[in-house]
C-alpha cells in the first residue's frame, strides 16, 4: 500500500560561525553546506527507506528542483509535489564553536500548499493507505479530514507543537506520534490526560529513554527500552522514527514490530551527523545487529 504523507521540504543551510550572533553583529561564516531537511521531507525519506511507497505531497519554489529531485533519488514518489511562485522552505543554522545552535526558518512555499492540491493527490488513496502529516505546512485539516473521509489511516506527528493544530485534526486521527515535550504541552494545554484522548493508539517517544504506546481502546500502556547507542546528533531521531514506524504498519506489521523497526532506525540516525541525507535503511537496520 502506500503512505501519503503531507509535509515541508526545505533547504538546510548550515553555517559555521566562530560565535552565535549578537543583534546588530555583521559576522564571517568559515564553513558552508547545504543539505535536505524539513520534517516531511525527512518523514518521506525515512519511509521509503523501510521499503514502503511514499507519496510525497508537497511544495517548493523554483530553487527547491534539487530537493525534489534528491527525495525522487532517494525512493520517494515526487508526482505530488508542485512548484509554486514563491521560495522553497529554508532553515538557516548556525553552529558555532562550541557546538551551539541558532536556526532561523522561512516556510515559504510549505505553507502555499492549497486544499485543492491535496485533494487531487489524495484522489488515488484508498482505504488501505495511510495519511501522515506534521505541522510545517498549510491544509493539515483539510488534507486529515479527506484521508479520513476516504477511510484512510490518519498518522499526525504533532510537531512543531500548536495545541490550537492538535485540537482541530484530533477527530479525525487513528495514531498520534508526539515526543516527550510535546505530550507535556498537549496535556498542559489540553486539559487532557493522553490515555483519554479520542485517538486509538498515542505514541510517545522519550529520546534516551525509547518510548511509550498507549492503546486506549484496550485500556493498556507499554514502555520500550532505547536502544543504546552514542548519540552524536539527535537532529531527525524523531522523524526517521515515525517514517519508519508508519512505514512498517503500512507492510503490515503489528504495532511491536512496527515500534521497534522505528526504534532502530531512530538509535541508528543519532549516530550520524546530518538530517535527510543520512537516514539508515533496512540493510543498515540488519548490518548493525542492534
Ligand atoms: P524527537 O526528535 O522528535 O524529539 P526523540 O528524541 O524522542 O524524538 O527520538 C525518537 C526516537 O529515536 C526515540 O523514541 C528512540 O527510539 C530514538 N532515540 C532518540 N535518542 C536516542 C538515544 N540517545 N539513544 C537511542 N535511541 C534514541
Amino acid at each position: 500500500m502506500t503512505v501519503f504523507n503531507l509535509g515541508s521540504i526545505n533547504a538546510d543551510l548550515f553555517y559555521r560561525v566562530p560565535h552565535l550572533l549578537a543583534p546588530g553583529e555583521t559576522l564571517a561564516s568559515t564553513k558552508h553546506s547545504r543539505g535536505l531537511g524539513g520534517k516531511g521531507a525527512n518523514m518521506s525519506v525515512a519511509i521509503a527507506r523501510a521499503a514502503a511507497r511514499a507519496v510525497h505531497i508537497g511544495a517548493v519554489g523554483s530553487d527547491g528542483r534539487w530537493a525534489v529531485e534528491r527525495l525522487l533519488e532517494y525512493g520517494v514518489d515526487t508526482r505530488s509535489i508542485v512548484e509554486l511562485d514563491t521560495v522553497t522552505g529554508h532553515a538557516v543554522i548556525m553552529v558555532d564553536d562550541q557546538g551551539e545552535n541558532a536556526i532561523l526558518i522561512h516556510p515559504g512555499a510549505n505553507r502555499a500548499l492549497t486544499e485543492t492540491h491535496i485533494a487531487s493527490a489524495l484522489g488515488a488513496a484508498s482505504e488501505e493507505d495511510f495519511f501522515l502529516f506534521q505541522n510545517e505546512t498549510s491544509g493539515q485539516v483539510e488534507g486529515a479530514t479527506l484521508a479520513s473521509a476516504r477511510g484512510m489511516r490518519v498518522v499526525y506527528a504533532a510537531a512543531p507543537f500548536d495545541a490550537k493544530a492538535v485540537e482541530a485534526v484530533l477527530p479525525m486521527l487513528d495514531i498520534l506520534v508526539v515526543n516527550a515535550v510535546e505530550a507535556q504541552q498537549l496535556t498542559d494545554e489540553l486539559g487532557v490526560a493522553l490515555a483519554d484522548l479520542p485517538v486509538r493508539d498515542v505514541i510517545v517517544t522519550l529520546g534516551g529513554d525509547g518510548c511509550r504506546w498507549i492503546n486506549t481502546d484496550e485500556g493498556t500502556e507499554q514502555t520500550f527500552p532505547a536502544i543504546p547507542v552514542t548519540a552524536v546528533d539527535t537532529t531527525g531521531a524523531g522523524d526517521t522514527f515515525t517514517g519508519f514506524l508508519v512505514a512498517a504498519l503500512d507492510r503490515g506489521l503489528p504495532m511491536e514490530q512496527a515500534i521497534s523497526l522505528g526504534q532502530q532506525a531512530g538509535a541508528i540516525m543519532v549516530t550520524r551527523h546530518g538530517t535527510a541525507d543520512v537516514i539508515p535503511d533496512l540493510k543498515d537496520i540488519q548490518d548493525a545487529r542492534l
